[in-house]
C-alpha cells in the first residue's frame, strides 16, 4: 500500500482509507462509501469526483466568512515565513497581542483578558480550570463542583464531557471529574415545538439552579456552564428570560457564569457574541470555531478583569499567576489567521449580515412545516434545525440517511440524532437559502 501520495492524485480504494481513524465518524460505513473534499471556495466545496457541494453547515460552524479567503491564506502564508514559531511561555509575540486586545475589544464590556487555546474543548477545560483557580485564588477553595446542563456539548476534553449532557460522550469514558451536578436542558417539544427565535416557555427552568444549590449549598459550587444556544446537541434556543435568571442566580451566590460560545462567537446569531445577543453578560466566555474561520486550529477563553485582576493580585510578585497553557496557545500562524479573520468580519460587516438575512433564514426554515417526517423547526440567527421523527427502535437512522442523500444532491447539512441542523457561513445569498431549503423537502420526501 503507497506510504504517501499527491493529494490530487489520491484515489481511494479500501487499502489506501484504512489507517486513519475517523474522529466521530461510522469509519466501515465512510471506508466503504468514502466522501473526500479536495476544494473549497466560497459557498461551495468540491468533492474528489469535481462535484460542487453546497456548505449549508459552515464546515463544522467554523467557517463563517465562507471558503478560501485569500486574505487568511495571505496573512498565514506571509506569518510562516516571518516567525513559524513562538514559545508561548516567558516570550511572546506581537500578533498575540494584538489578537488578544481586538477580541477584547469585540467581547461584551467588562471581558477584557484572553487566554489562547486551539480548540472548543482545550478552550472549555480552560475555563473550567480558571473558574477553579480562582475560587481558590479568592480563597474559597471549597467552591469545586462544576455545574452544567443535560444535552450541553462542550468538547471532548475529560472536564468538557463531565460538564457536558450528551450520554455518548460520557457513558464510553465516565466522567473524569467528580462533583459535577447537570441543570436540566431547555427543550420541551410539547411548549415550544415550530417556535421562531426565543420560545416563550420555560424561563423557569433556570430556577433548578436554586434547587442544586440549596442541596449542595453556594460554598461548594465554583462555576455554571451552559452554551447560550446549545448546538451539537440539536439547536436549543435558551427561552426568553432563561439566560437572564441564570445570571440573576449565579452572581446571587457568587457562582461564575461561563458562556460556551464555540459556536454562537464571532456573529453566528448576528451580533458579536451570543452574550449580545441575549443582553447577558458572563463571567467567561469560551469560543474557537469562527475565531480563525476554521482555517487554523484555535481557540480562546476571555476573562473578566475581575478574575484577571484576582489572578494578579494574589500571586506572589514574578510568580506564574495560572499554572496553566499549551506550546500552541497563541501560535503565531493562528494569531495571523485571526487578525485577517477580524478583518474581514469588519470590512465586509459580516454580522450585520446575519441580522439582514436572519427573517428570511427564518421563513425559509418555518416553510418545511408540514414537510414528510418533520416534527419541529426551530431557528436563532443564522441557525436553523429540522427535528424529524424518529424510526421505531433506530434512533438517528432517518436523519443519517438524509445526511447521505442530501450529499447525493450535493448539500452538506450536520445531523445529531434526528435533528438536521442547518449553519451557512455568513457570506449565504438568499438563492443558496432557497436551494438549500428545495434540496432538504425533496430529500425529506426520498428518505423512508
Ligand atoms: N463547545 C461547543 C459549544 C461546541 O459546539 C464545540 C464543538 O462543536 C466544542 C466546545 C468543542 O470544540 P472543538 O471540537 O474545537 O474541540
Amino acid at each position: 500500500s503507497p506510504k504517501s501520495f499527491e493529494a490530487t492524485q489520491f484515489k481511494p480504494t479500501p487499502n489506501n482509507l484504512e489507517a486513519f481513524f475517523m474522529p466521530f465518524t461510522s469509519n466501515r460505513h465512510f471506508k466503504a462509501n468514502p466522501r473526500l473534499f479536495v476544494k473549497a471556495e466560497g459557498m461551495h466545496f468540491t468533492n474528489i469526483d469535481g462535484k460542487q457541494v453546497l456548505d449549508a453547515t459552515a464546515g463544522l460552524w467554523c467557517v463563517n466568512a465562507g471558503h478560501g479567503r485569500r486574505e487568511i491564506s495571505e496573512a498565514v502564508s506571509h506569518q510562516i515565513q516571518e516567525l513559524d514559531y513562538s514559545p508561548p511561555f516567558q516570550m511572546g509575540h506581537p500578533a498575540a497581542f494584538e489578537l488578544a486586545s481586538r477580541v477584547a475589544a469585540l467581547a461584551p464590556t467588562g471581558l477584557d483578558h484572553v487566554f489562547f487555546t486551539n480548540s472548543g474543548s482545550e478552550s472549555v477545560d480552560t475555563a473550567l480550570k480558571i473558574a477553579l483557580a480562582y475560587q481558590r485564588a479568592k480563597g474559597q477553595g471549597t467552591r469545586t463542583r462544576l455545574i452544567g446542563r443535560e444535552r450541553g456539548y462542550h468538547g471532548v476534553g475529560f472536564g468538557g464531557i463531565s460538564v457536558g449532557g450528551m450520554v455518548n460522550n460520557r457513558k464510553w469514558f465516565g466522567t473524569a471529574l467528580g462533583g459535577i451536578d447537570h441543570l436540566p436542558h431547555t427543550y420541551n417539544a410539547k411548549e415550544m415545538a415550530y417556535s421562531k427565535g426565543q420560545p416563550a416557555w420555560g424561563a423557569h427552568l433556570a430556577d433548578d439552579l436554586e434547587r442544586l444549590v440549596a442541596l449542595h449549598d453556594a460554598s461548594s459550587i465554583a462555576a455554571v456552564i451552559v452554551e447560550p444556544v446549545a448546538g451539537s446537541t440539536g439547536v436549543l434556543i435558551p427561552p426568553k428570560g432563561y439566560l437572564e435568571k441564570l445570571r440573576e442566580i449565579c452572581t446571587k451566590h457568587g457562582i461564575l457564569l461561563i458562556f460556551d460560545e464555540v459556536i454562537c462567537g464571532f456573529g453566528r446569531l448576528g451580533t458579536n457574541f451570543g452574550a449580545d445577543y441575549f443582553g447577558v453578560t458572563p463571567d467567561l466566555i469560551t469560543c474557537a470555531k469562527g475565531l480563525t474561520n476554521g482555517a487554523i486550529p484555535m481557540g480562546g477563553v476571555i476573562v473578566s478583569k475581575q478574575i484577571y485582576d484576582t489572578f494578579m493580585e494574589t500571586s506572589a510578585e514574578n510568580a506564574i499567576e495560572l499554572f496553566h497553557g499549551y506550546t500552541y496557545s497563541a501560535h503565531p500562524v493562528a494569531c495571523a489567521a485571526g487578525l485577517a479573520v477580524l478583518d474581514i468580519y469588519k470590512n465586509e460587516g459580516l454580522f450585520d449580515r446575519v441580522k439582514e438575512i436572519t427573517p428570511y433564514w427564518e421563513n425559509a426554515i418555518h416553510s418545511l412545516k408540514g414537510t414528510r417526517h418533520v416534527i419541529d423547526l426551530r431557528n436563532i440567527g443564522l441557525i436553523g434545525a429540522i427535528e424529524l421523527e424518529s424510526r421505531p427502535g433506530k434512533p438517528g437512522a432517518r436523519a443519517m440517511d438524509a445526511f447521505l442523500k442530501a450529499y447525493e444532491k450535493g448539500m452538506l447539512i450536520r445531523v445529531t440524532g434526528d435533528i438536521i441542523a442547518m449553519s451557512p457561513p455568513f457570506i449565504v445569498e438568499k438563492s443558496h437559502v432557497d436551494q438549500a431549503v428545495s434540496i432538504l423537502a425533496d430529500v425529506l420526501k426520498s428518505i423512508d
